[in-house]
């Protein structure tokens, strides 16, 4: 069984690229099961998903512990404890991250202990759609490329997943293009098949299925967000453009993480430790005053480690 687990943002396409590797290979006569896990989270937040694929019926479920192959949507990830974009890697795990450094520059400068390869998404879907959003079609191609799928299979399972979304044919043939490039362009590395899993895990388990009052996520400590720094969540951050903001506080009233602040002359100041990147500000600003730059700060914080 090839067990690939995605890590990504919510936003990103995560969930759906599972789904398009799924499709892509029962397409080709594979058994396939993908599931996502995300919990009431919001844009930005880590989010992962699951797609198992083999010849035979797959009777284990839940979360991939031991992935073949991990598809990194966003390397800021990494150093985000809560995301455990590293469990269960070991020397035998393809791990593909996107990003603008080469996989030689990632396996020098973090330690681990996968075999990595790489490919810049992100500056591809820029070129090509000409916007930030979700690369679903992107992380799906290298995946499928990466665990052997044909081409022709993405492609098709794009169209399937991506109409199913609701998405314009026009913008269903420019993400099956984009998809076509990056799974040419990923470098692959080989893989290991045998089995992933760690003895004595094979037996059945019966979940216990525990009340609302305890199988529920509840926060009970009170006024804890600001500890948590959403910062790290960014792949683009909203930067101001002093000269075009007409103080009318639009930023201000839309972040729906209230970290925008006004000065007394009506200028926006953005608490960058808590600005998770939804840019919803730079949609909502009336004069372009809040502009979208590519976020680095991710990949610093854990190549300087
Ligand atoms: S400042 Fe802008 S990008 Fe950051 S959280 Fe608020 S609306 Fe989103
Ligand atoms: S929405 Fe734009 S113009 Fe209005 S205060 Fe914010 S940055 Fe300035």
């Amino acid at each position: 069984m090839l067990a690939i687990r995605f890590h990504g943002r919510g936003g990103q396409g995560a969930k759906t690229a599972s789904r398009i590797v799924g499709t892509a290979a029962f397409l080709e006569g594979f058994v396939a099961q993908d599931s996502p896990i995300y919990g009431a989270e919001r844009r930005g937040a880590p989010v992962a998903a699951f797609t198992r694929i083999a010849r035979e019926p797959i009777r284990e479920r839940g979360i991939i512990a031991h992935p073949t192959v991990v598809v990194v949507a966003d390397t800021s990830l990494i150093s985000d404890p809560a995301a455990r974009v590293l469990d269960g890697v070991d020397e035998k795990t393809v791990l593909f991250m996107n990003s603008s450094l080469s996989a030689e520059q990632l396996a020098t400068q973090i330690s681990l202990s996968g075999r990595v390869t790489a490919l810049d998404l992100t500056e591809v879907a820029l070129q090509r759609f000409g916007k930030r959003g979700a690369i679903s079609a992107l992380l799906g191609a290298v995946a499928g490329r990466l665990v052997g799928l044909r081409q022709e299979s993405i492609h098709e399972a794009i169209s399937r997943e991506l109409a199913d979304l609701g998405l314009a044919p026009s913008v269903i043939e420019q993400n099956q293009v984009a998809a076509r490039h990056c799974y040419d362009a990923v470098p692959v590395v080989a893989l290991e098949t045998g089995s992933r899993r760690v003895p004595g895990s094979t037996r059945l388990r019966i979940p216990n299925y525990e009340p609302p009052s305890r199988g529920t996520a509840r926060i009970s400590a009170a006024a804890n967000s600001l500890l948590r720094e959403t910062g790290g969540w960014r792949t683009f951050r909203p930067v101001l453009v002093p000269d075009k903001c007409n103080g009318c506080w639009l930023c201000f009233v839309y972040c729906p993480d209230g970290v925008i602040s006004m000065t007394k002359d009506d200028r926006p100041v953005i608490d960058y430790d808590h600005c998770k990147g939804c840019q919803i500000c730079v949609q909502e600003c009336p004069t372009r005053a809040l502009v979208a730059e590519r976020e680095k700060e991710g990949e610093a914080a854990w190549t300087a480690k």
